[in-house]
């Protein structure tokens, strides 16, 4: 089922019916050809908005359990701020968020997609990391270098409605499946999490753009970004957030990426690519932003 109103998948209009039909042909037979190499480890799973096929070898039970596990490691191991009002925005902002990805989905009959969602906002005290995450389960991370450039709730708002579409369309999971594929040849996640526990959360780390240093992290492809963008621009928009922030949230980022190269750039596209494709998915928001007035 459609959750967003608007133009349907872009890639139909340009290829037309006939060519739509191979593309879904060849998605299918790529699927295929992935589930039986991978034996009984998973399959494919549509994407929510896109109705793209994505790849989910890991099961979102297990994905849960170690996204759970890591986010506390992660809390362990951080200085989460002492400042009450900006922690008090984080949780504000995402909550509204959170509350209108539930809604987008509950529309879709989609509910139990998130059912096991425990939702937690935090914001780590690090000046010098421009970054944000989202883990399975709703374990949103904001660190403190980011929120200059934020600069307001709508600013935060456009970093957490994407992370949290990256999270929606299960872009993780995806992920996760093509580095086990990579990595040890489709080894199911309890295999390889009892086999090689440090790698495996490593891996996992790198996935979802947790880790530490710069060269840990995997980039995101196009395709995910595009959908999590359009997915953020929705979920903002329903928020109550002017969905056109956006565009000057990535200026603003754009400047930075010339001076130097934050964690939130280097796992992610060129803001100017990245301006121009939002601007194509702002009318299919915008209504979304005026009706929540
Ligand atoms: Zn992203």
């Amino acid at each position: 089922m459609k959750i967003f109103a608007g133009n349907s998948d872009p890639l139909k209009v340009v290829t037309g019916k006939r060519q739509g039909l191979y593309v879904k042909v060849l998605r299918l037979l790529f699927c295929l050809i992935l589930v039986l190499a991978a034996q009984f480890l998973g399959g494919c799973a549509e994407v929510p908005i896109t109705h793209r096929e994505g790849l989910h070898l890991v099961p979102e039970s297990q994905l849960l359990t170690l996204s759970f596990q890591q986010y506390e490691q992660v809390l362990k191991t951080s200085r989460l701020s002492s400042d009450q009002g900006k922690t008090h925005m984080v949780r504000t902002v995402g909550e509204k968020v959170a509350k209108s990805a539930e809604a987008f989905l509950k529309d879709a009959g989609q509910s139990g997609k998130i059912s096991d969602y425990h939702w937690e906002f935090n914001l780590i005290e690090d000046d010098n990391t421009v970054n944000a995450w989202c883990m399975p389960g709703g374990k949103v991370g904001v660190y403190t270098g980011i929120l200059p450039y934020a600069q307001n709730e709508a600013g935060l708002a456009v970093v957490l409605g994407h992370e949290i579409g990256h999270a929606l369309a299960d872009h993780g999971n995806e992920r996760m499946s093509q580095a086990l594929l990579a990595e040890t040849g489709g080894m199911a996640l309890s295999v390889a999490l009892s086999q090689k526990p440090r790698e495996t959360q490593d891996l996992f780390m790198a996935v979802f753009g947790v880790g530490v240093s710069v060269g840990a992290l995997l980039p995101y492809s196009r395709l995910h970004e595009s959908e999590a963008d359009r997915i953020g621009l929705m979920l903002m928009a329903r928020a109550g957030y002017d969905p056109r922030e956006s565009i000057l949230f990535w200026e603003r980022m754009s400047k930075e990426r010339k001076a130097k190269s934050p964690e939130f750039l280097s796992t992610h596209p060129a803001p100017e690519s990245r301006i121009e494709n939002l601007k194509n998915y702002i009318p299919e928001a915008l209504p979304y932003y005026k009706k929540s007035r």
